[in-house]
């Protein structure tokens, strides 16, 4: 068997061929050692392994593996993966959108980290778990989906009451910026976790967005577990980015880039 492995801040992602098919798994970094034990008991396997804590991975292995930098792994992957999705795209952004934000411009094959933000799935779980004290990821996205925003965000168009505004009314003024000082002890936790979803997502795409006029592209590919069954964060994504000006596109298994891409080097 082969293994491409990316074991990020918050999971580990595995891609692997058996039998000829390429099959994906994940696992909570937590679980690492389980990982390693996997890997460990495969027979005439070959490894490549990427992410923040490949380091921790390969000290837990008992056979050689190679490791291969993070930004060229998922740079590879994506490359993959939008030619299985028969997309041609020769210039674009790539929006890592895993623990941590990460900002990638792809041209003439080549990637360079442009920038990123602090703000990204870790803050989604963070906020979440401190306003509301839920703390799966599911549940964080299943009660985000049925709460507004409305409450607890300040568009342009309340500003600019009875005035057409300069800019679209419909964005954001302000994340967390109405006047909650009257509704904070009413608010529920469904309508929190929309506003913490809708407070990554836009910063998640306004940041991205910038970044793909500096590097002169306007497709920009949002990929990270962060996206994994999360419509409403794509919802929120995909509209701050049409609105601004760039063309988002989310992959399939786009969560997977990093360790599609190690796998290629094995
Ligand atoms: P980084 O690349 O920053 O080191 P990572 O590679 O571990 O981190 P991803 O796996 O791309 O990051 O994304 C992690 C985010 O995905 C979490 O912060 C969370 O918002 C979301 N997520 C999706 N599924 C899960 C899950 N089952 N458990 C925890 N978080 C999840
Ligand atoms: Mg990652």
């Amino acid at each position: 068997m082969i293994f491409g492995i990316d074991a990020g801040g918050t999971l580990i992602k595995v891609a692997y061929a058996k039998n000829g098919t390429l099959q994906f798994t994940k696992f909570p970094i937590a679980e690492i050692e389980k990982v390693a034990s996997w890997v460990n008991e495969q027979s005439e396997s070959r490894v490549c392994i990427t992410g923040g804590k490949a380091g921790v991975l390969l000290s837990l292995l008992n056979k050689k593996a190679k490791e291969i930098m993070e930004f060229e792994a998922t740079h590879l992957g994506v490359k993959f993966l939008l030619e299985r999705m028969g997309r041609v795209e020769d210039s674009y952004l790539v929006t890592n959108v895993g623990t941590g934000t990460s900002i990638h411009c792809i041209e003439n094959n080549r990637q360079e980290r442009i920038g990123g933000t602090g703000v990204g799935g870790g803050t989604l779980l963070g906020l979440s778990h401190l306003l509301t004290g839920v703390t799966n990821y599911e549940e964080i996205v299943r009660m985000a989906g049925t709460g507004s925003r409305d409450r607890i965000d300040l568009k342009v168009k309340h500003i600019y009451e009875g005035k057409e505004p300069p800019i679209s009314g419909e964005l954001t003024a302000s994340n967390f910026g109405n006047n909650l000082f009257s509704v904070a002890a009413e608010l529920s936790r469904e309508e929190l976790l929309a506003a913490v979803l809708g407070l990554v997502g836009e910063t998640v795409s306004t940041v991205s967005v910038h970044a793909a006029k500096q590097c002169g592209v306007s497709t920009i590919i949002y990929i990270g577990s962060s996206f994994f069954e999360n419509p409403l964060l794509k919802e929120v994504v995909t509209s701050y980015t049409v609105l601004r000006g760039a063309q988002p596109l989310f992959l399939e298994n786009g969560e997977f880039s990093g360790a599609v891409g190690a796998l290629s080097l094995v």
